[in-house]
């Protein structure tokens, strides 16, 4: 059976939703196919102990503010999935799950979005699939060689399956910094970082990020000197729990090692550590194998886009992966307006 929406959103998190938000004001017909079982993207699979490193109400999607959570300044993951859950319903957003797209393809006038189960046409489509189904590790010589667990961020739940172990984890960024902090205090933890961590200010939280990359783009877009943007301020958000275990000493850096054994870590100078566990922070990438077929990927594996919409593809708009597609579009409160760009331009273009 193939059916016809004007719009196809590919992906239910917050990106998929907010675009589904300004689609429905616009009056489009849409459809938001999301691989998930349930609603929430990628705030279901964080670990335990992970807080919004903004206050609730600087994390909220166009038109309803996310309710504070009791007892606490910073939501955690749980109450952002409760918000989204709630979000799709209140506005009834035409969510339908579990439903993988497994490529979109140039049909004549329209695009063909074949998933696992059928498939749609569309006159456009906004891909807002993320990033956290990407997981990147670098490539460290004897990073196959080591025998102990090998896990990235997206595989981390709690400190609870590492008490008394010897845990190495990679990375000098919010999560390499938070997940050290979850382990410093119940496992023998080396912390390493390929420069020496970069915290911000603390007293400052999220809305400062948000500020900066709007900033940055705004003098972009003016032909003004860049700011530098987020990366001007810091790696880090110190959150309380960073900013407790590192006041408390335990979040000491180590460079970067050069290379793994079945044992452990070594740096150059011959230095080893062993080790249990390795955590890779280490970052994700893009999830965009889908639009494969339309042949559109670009340096570093990004598209190249004007605002929203695919340079190559205009009928494709590509949202919340980073930066690269609008200033903090990567985040709840940033995800907003490049979705309301992204939706304006495409009742545009079906006018
Ligand atoms: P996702 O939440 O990843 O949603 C994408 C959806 O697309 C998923 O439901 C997935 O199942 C679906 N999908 C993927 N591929 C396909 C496919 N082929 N077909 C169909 N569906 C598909 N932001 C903040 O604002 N505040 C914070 O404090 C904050 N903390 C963060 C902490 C961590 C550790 C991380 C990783 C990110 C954090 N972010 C934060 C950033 C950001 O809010 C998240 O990355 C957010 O999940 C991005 O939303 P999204 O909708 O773009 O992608």
């Amino acid at each position: 059976m193939t059916r016809t929406p004007q719009v196809v959103v590919i992906g239910g998190g917050q990106s998929g939703l907010a675009a589904g938000y300004h689609l429905r004001r616009l009056g489009l017909d849409f459809v938001v196919l999301d691989a998930g079982t349930t609603a929430g993207g990628a705030w279901q699979h964080m670990w335990d102990s992970l807080h919004l490193f903004s206050p609730a109400a600087h994390s909220s999607l166009p038109g309803r503010l996310m309710p504070t959570q009791a007892g606490q300044e910073y939501p955690d993951a749980q109450h952002v999935v409760e918000y989204l859950t709630d979000y799709e319903k209140r506005y009834g957003l035409p969510v339908e799950r579990p439903v993988r797209v497994l490529g979109v393809h140039r049909d004549g006038q329209l695009l063909r979005v074949e998933t696992d189960s059928g498939t749609w046409h569309a006159r456009a489509v906004i891909s807002a699939t993320g990033t956290w189904w990407r997981p990147f590790i670098p490539a460290v010589p004897g990073r196959e060689v080591f025998g102990g667990r090998r896990l990235h961020t997206v595989e981390y739940r709690g400190p609870r399956d590492f008490a008394g172990r010897r845990v190495i984890v990679v990375g000098g960024g919010n999560s390499g910094a938070q997940i050290a902090a979850d382990l410093a205090r119940d496992t023998e933890l080396t912390w390493v970082t390929r420069r020496p961590p970069r915290y911000l200010s603390d007293d400052i939280d999220g809305r400062a990020l948000f500020d900066a990359a709007t900033a940055r783009r705004r003098a972009l877009d003016e032909g003004r000197t860049d700011t530098g943007g987020v990366a001007s301020l810091g790696d880090i958000v110190a959150v309380p729990a960073v900013r407790e275990a590192r006041d408390r000493g335990l979040l000491a850096a180590n460079p970067m090692f050069s290379h793994l054994v079945p044992g452990g870590v070594v740096w150059p100078d011959g230095t080893r550590a062993e080790a249990d566990a390795i955590i890779w922070c280490t970052g994700f990438r893009p999830a965009l194998s889908h639009l494969a077929p339309l042949q559109l990927r670009g340096t570093r594996g990004h598209i190249a886009i004007d605002g929203t919409r695919a340079v190559g593809e205009p009928r494709l708009h590509l949202l919340g992966h980073g930066d690269w597609t609008g200033p903090a579009s990567a985040t709840l409160i940033g995800v907003g307006r490049p979705a309301r760009d992204a939706a304006r331009g495409i009742a545009e273009l079906l006018t």
